[in-house]
């Protein structure tokens, strides 16, 4: 089997590598910011945990390689303006949006609607680079010409399709999971509830249609509002992604293994899942051995720094059935931080 290397060496990068362990399938997760020589084999296969990195040596070395994945799905998604451009020409809904030009920028955001969000077209994530305007603010003219403005969409709930696809164009999907965004940052994910048929299939068909254009090979995520029942494509991102975590212990096979089944031509199967899950991200706060107590909690500590807002970890909570998940939350809500158990307050209203 080949080594895979990972462009980036953050959380993502690290559960890749654990994901690999059981198979002894060699993952490597490398800095493509350092400038050191990586020694890649002729045989590596590259793929990424991050979108964005500079020309150092590594970075270079990385992308020159004969074996560096889905160029074309990462240059058309980093860059909001393409990655918009992308879902337009797959027609695959999405919210209405423009490209800021210089020029009188009021007109330019009234034109997509009254209420706008702002993004820049590059680099942001966990809601970074992103301004809310609407009918009588004032604007910051200097972000024009970098960034898109799209309507904001009065959206009843979010959620995200993971799915995966071969070298041979073999698709399989998760269930849409549901999930929860304060301050553009991720706070929690329930996964397997019920669904719409129609929500699901439409998701496959889009996310696969994306996909099989950027001929791309891998784990691939598209998170989505739903508004009315109908589902809008948010944005993609072309690697793990953390509203996938619970598949860790959720599935029997994680969105993980599957990204490396795909990367090395492993047999792609659709991931069962039998239970439901709810996956709680630790914002800038550690986790408590008490609440390994509680059955079906599953901590996973990235081992960084705390700082405040910063992920830093992230908490599965898989059972069964539902009934039995909704006890799980309750005794792990009385262990957790004040702070946070509205986040749990939100996952069993959805649950019931
Ligand atoms: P990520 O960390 O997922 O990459 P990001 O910084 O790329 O996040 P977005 O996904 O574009 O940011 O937006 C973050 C969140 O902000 C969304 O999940 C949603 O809650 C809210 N949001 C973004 N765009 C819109 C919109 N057009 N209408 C309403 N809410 C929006
Ligand atoms: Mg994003
Ligand atoms: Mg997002």
């Amino acid at each position: 089997l080949p080594r895979i290397v990972v462009a980036g060496n953050g959380q993502l990068g690290q559960m890749l590598q654990q994901a690999g362990a059981p198979m002894q399938l060699d993952v490597m997760p490398v800095d493509p910011n350092a400038d050191v020589e990586l020694g890649l084999r002729p045989d590596d296969v590259i793929t990424v945990e991050i979108e964005h990195w500079s020309d150092s040596v590594s970075g270079v070395q990385l992308k020159q390689h004969p074996n560096f994945r889905n160029a074309a799905a990462l240059h058309a998604v980093i860059d909001r303006q393409r990655q918009k451009s992308l879902l337009d020409r797959l027609q695959v809904p999405t919210s209405p949006w423009v490209s800021l030009e210089e020029g009188d920028l009021e007109s330019q955001l009234a034109s997509v609607s009254d209420k706008v969000i702002v993004k820049r077209r590059r680099g942001g994530y966990d809601g970074r680079g992103q301004w809310r305007w609407q009918q009588g603010d004032q604007s910051e003219a200097e972000w024009a010409g970098e960034c898109i403005a799209e309507a904001m969409i009065p959206f009843s709930h979010e959620v995200s399709l993971v799915g995966a696809r071969n070298a041979a164009g073999e698709k399989v999907f998760y269930p849409l999971t549901r999930n929860w965004h304060e301050n553009g940052i991720l706070r929690a994910s329930v996964a397997n509830l019920p669904v719409p048929a129609e929500q699901q299939k439409n998701a496959e068909e889009w996310l696969g249609r994306i996909m099989d254009d950027e001929d791309y090979i891998g784990v691939m995520a598209m998170e989505c509002f739903v508004v009315d029942g109908q589902l809008l494509v948010n944005e993609l991102a072309p690697r793990v992604h953390n509203s996938g975590h619970w598949t860790q212990e959720g599935s029997a096979i994680s969105q993980f293994q599957l990204h490396l089944r795909a990367l090395a031509d492993l047999p792609l199967i659709t991931p069962p899942v039998d239970g439901v899950s709810v996956m709680y991200n630790l914002l800038g706060r550690h986790w408590k051995p008490e609440w390994l107590e509680v059955p079906g909690v599953h901590v996973h500590w990235y081992g960084k720094e705390i700082r405040p807002g910063r992920k830093v970890g992230h908490v599965n909570i898989c059972r069964p059935d539902v009934s039995s998940l909704i006890d799980s939350l309750k005794a792990l809500q009385a262990l957790v931080d004040e702070e946070d158990k509205i986040v749990f307050e939100w996952s069993i209203a959805q649950l019931q």
